[in-house]
């Protein structure tokens, strides 16, 4: 059996070390440190269940809208019963954690950022990268993301007092910009608040700040949603690339090869950014890409991966829709509706089909 460094414990990071540590190999975790990561923290009913089946994971703060709006900033929308649970991402790293913890599976926790040098003292041959959107990753992995296939995110998370609105987690999606919008309501007047997209071909002028201001009005003029207090978000990035099959899956330096699993290789959603299930995914596939010696063979695993975002969260509808988001091209608001209307419905049926953090299909 083989041994796993594995830099980056989060979604991916863990996964990866649940699922070698399943197939018998020796994993060791690397994390700087347990903490809110940005996020929307949206995961599907499906994977919260099976976090708590299969990994007995239970996410106690996790909270259910009944009703999600998915809308336009006109104020036409679609209103479903809500396929998503929202969690806060301190309790899901920490609750993953512990699971991996009790299957004896080793995590260090740094208290700092390791270092590129660092990381050939605790390398082993084939030393897995799941440190995220992060200069660590793109040094390891020897990546330049195209900047049409990243997203700015803008969120606020935390308790607002100062507003009312319906129980129901909302998601606007922008037909003008190549963005979204999106609101969750936990508890106790938690709110988490973003926007996001892709900046590649907007105007030098564009402002995000603005753009998330704006969205708040959007909510309030069209949502009947208020939030009468002055938000202050944070910046973030997030890799979406359309085609995931542009960017490599390893890099060798020094003699380690280094792979990469979730962010960083770009397996989030290319509209709506959800990458912890295709995240939970893609550690999966390299776990099912090791050989019986447990060489991971990259190919194989990229070839897994390619296959299985077809049919879950890369699936021709998210394709097409995704590049006509980004074409800037004049849509009339008719066009808009119907656009999104086809792929909440589209989208949503097929995340119950095919889930998102599961392999589908094996080689
Ligand atoms: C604002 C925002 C909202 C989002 N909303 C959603 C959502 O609602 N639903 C959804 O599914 N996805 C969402 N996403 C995407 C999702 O957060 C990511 O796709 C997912 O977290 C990827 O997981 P990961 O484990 O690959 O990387 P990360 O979650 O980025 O984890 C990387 C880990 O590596 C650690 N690390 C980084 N560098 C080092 C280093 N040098 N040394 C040691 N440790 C290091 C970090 O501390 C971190 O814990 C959102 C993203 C953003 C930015």
């Amino acid at each position: 059996m083989a041994e796993f460094t594995i830099i980056g414990g989060n979604v991916s990071g863990l996964s990866a070390a649940l699922h070698l540590h399943e197939q018998g190999h020796d994993v060791h975790v690397y994390e700087e440190k347990i903490w809110n990561k940005p996020c929307g923290g949206a995961i599907s009913v499906e994977f919260f269940q099976y976090l708590k089946k299969k990994w007995n994971v239970e996410l106690e703060e996790a909270h259910k809208g009944r009703y999600m709006i998915i809308g336009l900033p006109t104020g036409k929308h679609v209103r479903i019963e809500s396929p998503f649970v929202t969690t806060t991402r301190k309790e899901l790293q920490e609750k993953l954690i512990e699971a991996a913890k009790k299957q004896g599976i080793k995590i260090t926790i740094t208290g700092k950022r390791l270092t590129h040098e660092e990381v050939f003292d605790i390398a082993t041959p084939q030393t897995i990268v799941a440190t995220g959107y992060s200069k660590l990753s793109h040094q390891l992995l020897g990546r330049e993301w195209d900047p049409k296939d990243v997203a700015h995110i803008l969120r606020f998370d935390g308790i607002v007092k100062e507003a009312s609105y319906p129980d129901d987690h909302y998601i606007i999606i922008d037909n003008k910009i190549t963005g979204y919008g999106w609101l969750f309501i936990g508890d106790d007047h938690h709110l988490n608040v973003g926007i996001g997209g892709e900046v590649a071909s907007l105007p030098g002028s564009f402002s995000w700040l603005n753009y998330f201001y704006q969205f708040i009005e959007v909510l309030r003029e069209k949502y009947d949603v208020h939030i009468n207090e002055k938000l202050v978000p944070r910046g973030w990035k997030l890799p979406l690339p359309i085609n995931k099959k542009k960017y490599h899956v390893s890099n060798t330096i020094n003699g380690i090869e280094f792979i990469g699993v979730g962010d960083t290789v770009g397996m989030a959603h290319p509209i709506l950014g959800a990458g912890i299930e295709p995240g939970w995914m893609s550690s999966k596939c390299l776990a099912a890409a090791t050989n019986e010696k447990g060489w991971i063979d990259p190919s194989k695993y990229q070839r897994l991966l390619i296959k299985n975002l077809k049919v879950t969260s890369n699936r021709r509808l998210d394709v097409f829709l995704s590049r006509m988001m980004r074409s800037s091209l004049p849509y009339n608001n008719y066009f808009a509706y119907y656009a999104l209307k086809m792929f909440t419905t589209h989208m949503i049926q097929k995340m119950r089909e095919n889930h998102w953090y599961e392999i589908q299909y094996h080689d």
